[in-house]
């Protein structure tokens, strides 16, 4: 057995490769694939055998958009509610509705519903949903996008209507989308706006930002097909999805990160697998290839001062 136990770990589920949204940043590719019920067996069964190795074991249920998987979703939280772990799932909201709102909340999971600049057509449908129902669990995940800045003002009013008090903000900075000083300023004023706004309310405001501490966090995402990947969250997420990002170095993060297969795995190797050393760098080659790196230097100050309203 390793020597060192790690606190937490953190397995991303890719339930599926498929969405019922087609969002103008979006970097996916998408398939027609989802996670069968034999990878999902594989994925409890390891689980159940190391859960007691680790104080906190958590599960985010990712796509893809998830709820065309909601049935599975069912089935692993099933399988696992004894086992002490701490779920999280993020949407796009579409297929959102009270009664899986209900169900979520009932197994504490933690939903992160992603708004954007082109959510208004949704937005009218959801506010009917969430209204009335406990929205402790439920966080609002704001993509920004620069030149539609001036619409989120309006867009917070309306989720805090809906009783919404958990944001994150999101800019789009994670491919070229052309922040300049203007935008630049103008995100600082929202920013500003949500920080007087979270000294008021109670909601509080968590930051985007490329370089996290994941000290002490073992993150994996468990591929649709059940491929074990060792993880540094949306970095390495998008280089390995991202349509942005040539086949070459997508098989080169692929193979960097790549563990093994989950039920062909122990413990042993998958801890052994995290390579953070060997990600950081990748994700900084590919940083440098994918951005303006003066706008990403501005974001990351501008929204370090957010922190501590998370
Ligand atoms: S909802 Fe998410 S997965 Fe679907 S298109 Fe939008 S960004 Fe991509």
């Amino acid at each position: 057995m390793p020597q060192i136990r790690p606190p937490h770990i953190l397995f991303e589920l890719i339930m599926t490769k498929r969405c019922n949204l087609r969002c103008d940043y979006c970097p996916l590719r998408f398939e027609e694939r989802s996670m069968s019920k034999e990878v999902m067996d594989l994925t409890i069964r390891f689980i159940r055998e190391n859960r007691s190795f680790f104080e906190k074991f958590s599960i985010n249920f990712f796509g893809g958009e998830p709820l065309l998987e909601f049935e599975n979703i069912k089935y692993f939280l099933s399988e696992t509610r004894k086992l002490d772990l701490d779920y999280s799932l993020g949407t796009n909201g579409l297929l959102l509705d009270k009664k899986k709102l209900l169900f979520l909340n009932e197994h504490e999971v933690r939903t992160f519903l992603t708004l954007d600049h082109a959510s208004g057509a949704k937005t009218g449908r959801l506010a009917e949903v969430l209204k009335g129902e406990d929205l402790s669990l439920l966080t609002v995940n704001l993509v920004i996008a620069p030149q539609y800045l001036d619409r989120y003002p309006a867009f917070i009013k309306e989720a805090r209507d809906w009783g919404v008090r958990n944001f994150t903000l999101l800019p789009l900075c994670s491919i070229s989308m052309g922040w300049d000083g203007p935008s630049l300023e103008k995100l600082r004023s929202l920013v500003g706006l949500m920080r007087k706004e979270s000294r008021k309310e109670e909601y509080a405001l968590h930051k985007c930002t490329f370089e996290m501490d994941y000290s002490g966090l073992n993150e994996y995402v468990i591929d649709w097909d059940g491929r074990v990947f060792a993880d540094f969250r949306t970095i390495s997420w998008l280089f390995k999805q991202s349509a942005l990002v040539s086949p070459g170095l997508r098989k080169e993060v692929d193979r960097a990160s790549y563990v093994g297969r989950i039920g062909s795995i122990g413990l042993d190797q998958l801890l052994e697998g995290h390579k953070p050393g060997l990600l950081e760098e990748n994700s900084r080659i590919l940083m440098r290839r994918l951005l303006k790196e003066g706008s990403v230097q501005e974001l990351t100050d501008l929204l370090e001062p957010v922190a501590k309203f998370s």
